[in-house]
């Protein structure tokens, strides 16, 4: 095999995906409650995503961001309209997304330490691998880029024993999804932004795994009633074409002029027809109000048939993303699952993650329900 050897692949080759049924080499089906990692939200090849970017790669595929391009200002109307912030930067990825957020933190306030939180993910390039609160993204790649540390997640006090006269920033997701689906409490979210505020430290929320509907909000941070600084966004803005998004408030747009920071292939216009197309279908109130209502049927689904059985500690959910976490390690039962027709998501060791499509319907749910009871009904807690 000619690739790395970076992932811990499962045993099914893909060969094609349509809203929530990915098909494998061999024409077997699954359902996809993955969606990706959280990426595919309006699920595989949406037709009228699928028309947008069509229709743009009969217009031109690249330019450069040396040239005006009238569709990345409409993604970015789209994104700041009613938003916390006002200026976008666009990017490939999430990771890429996170590092021009740290970047401008420290530009903007000249100051270098940044606080985030144990068991959150912001990525894998030098400066969130240091923003990761996870010793083993970290392992072996030393030195780390200095000034990161971390905080207890949902405990304000080590926050405010974190800071300091050099704290650029605190940087957090507001459901830690790789950590775990750890939702941040009201209260700390709240005493957060109010510490930020009175201390003039910028707050970051990575809404890349919770933004665009995931939570049944357009950003996750909407569902606390405060509003970050600087927010970022990835995965679910592009369905599945690459593209990351660093959202800021006005006053910190003149610290990212001409020179200052840039992407060849940020803000590709490909990336931007589906993009558009995408918050035109997401960010309307009659689809988030389905979101919600869809959250709500898959919860009442694993209060009644997964959240008592034996093997599970714990179901923790907000909007359609999901954490079932377990007495013991899942990362078999997780392949046992995919054997049975049901892709999902590990976060951690114990937690299977659910990131069904939004678009996913009641029926979609009833069967993955089915599933998982299936499995999980057997195991039996051995420790
Ligand atoms: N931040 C969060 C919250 C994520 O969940 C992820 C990816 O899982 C990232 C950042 C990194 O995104 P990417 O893999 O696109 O670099």
């Amino acid at each position: 095999m000619a690739l790395f050897p970076t992932y811990n692949r499962y045993d099914l080759s893909v060969s094609q995906a349509n809203g929530t049924i990915v098909e494998d080499i061999n024409g077997k089906k699954y359902l996809d409650f993955g969606s990706g990692i959280g990426v595919c939200n309006l699920g595989h090849r949406h037709p009228d995503v699928q028309k947008a970017v069509e229709e743009q790669l009969n217009h031109y595929w690249h330019m450069s961001n040396l040239y005006k391009q009238p569709i990345q200002e409409e993604v970015a109307a789209f994104i700041t309209e009613d938003s916390a912030g006002d200026n976008v930067f666009f990017c490939n990825s999430g990771a890429e997304a996170n590092e021009a957020a740290i970047k401008l933190a420290r530009k903007v306030t000249g100051k270098d330490k940044i606080v985030t939180f144990n068991q959150s993910f912001h990525g894998r390039t030098f400066a969130t691998m240091a923003a990761t609160g996870q010793e083993k993204v970290r392992t072996g790649f030393g030195p780390m880029l200095e000034s990161f540390s971390y905080a207890t997640f949902n405990d304000i006090d080590s926050v405010k024993a974190q800071l300091d006269e050099h704290t650029a920033a605190v940087m957090l997701e507001v459901v830690q999804g790789e950590g775990g689906v750890i939702p941040a409490s009201e209260a700390f979210i709240t005493e957060l932004a109010k510490l930020c505020k009175e201390k003039e430290i910028l707050l970051i929320i990575d809404e890349i795994q919770t933004g665009i509907g995931r939570t049944g909000k357009r950003f996750g941070y909407e569902h606390y009633g405060i509003e970050p600084d600087i927010f970022t966004l990835a995965k679910g803005l592009g369905n599945g074409l690459p593209v990351g998004a660093m959202v800021a408030k006005k006053e910190y747009a003149d610290a990212f002029g001409p020179g200052s920071h840039g992407s060849t292939f940020g803000g590709n216009p490909l990336a931007m027809a589906a993009a558009k197309k995408i918050l035109e279908i997401v960010f309307t109130e009659s689809f988030l109000d389905e979101v919600e209502e869809k959250a709500t049927y898959l919860a009442e689904q694993l209060d009644k048939n997964i959240t008592s059985l034996a093997f599970v500690k714990e179901v923790r959910q907000k909007g359609l993303m999901v954490g079932i976490e377990c007495q013991e390690s899942t990362a078999h039962l997780i392949q046992k699952i995919m054997h049975n027709g049901l892709l999902t998501l590990s976060a951690g060791e114990k937690v299977i993650r659910l990131l069904p499509p939004l678009t996913v319907t009641t029926d979609e749910i009833d069967q993955a329900v089915v599933c998982l009871q299936e499995i999980l009904q057997k195991q039996k807690v051995t420790i």
